[in-house]
């Protein structure tokens, strides 16, 4: 379904949507391309990493009966949190990986990073 909003998506909104469906879904880590579950239409940063089952599946998706979300203990707020986690360790490893190219990255993660 296309909301008035959705025609307004800008650059960046859409990076942050590509970056969203790099990563794993965040309920069962099948691995990516996930699809981006919004959370409220048309507000592109509170977007949720999610498989196709977890995502619209009638068992276990979001839209259908959540059983996958119940097994995880996962609200909307949970998966975003995670979904977020995620995309910034990948900016992180991006950036530790090509530093010129994200300049406006600082070194402080590098700093205090430990492994
Ligand atoms: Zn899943
Ligand atoms: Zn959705």
């Amino acid at each position: 379904m296309r909301t008035k909003n959705a025609a307004r998506i800008d650059a960046q909104e859409r990076a942050h949507l590509a970056a969203v469906k790099s990563v794993p879904c965040v309920i069962c880590d099948a691995p990516a391309p996930s699809s981006a579950h919004h959370i409220r239409q048309g507000d592109h940063y509170t977007t949720v990493a999610l498989c196709a089952d977890c995502h619209q599946g009638s068992v276990n998706g979001w839209h259908g009966q959540k059983v996958m979300w119940r097994l995880r203990k996962f609200d909307e707020i949970d998966a975003l949190n995670e979904t977020l986690r995620r995309v910034l360790n990948l900016r992180a490893n991006a950036y530790a990986a090509a530093p010129a190219a994200m300049p406006w990255l600082t070194t402080c993660e590098e700093e205090s990073h430990v492994d």
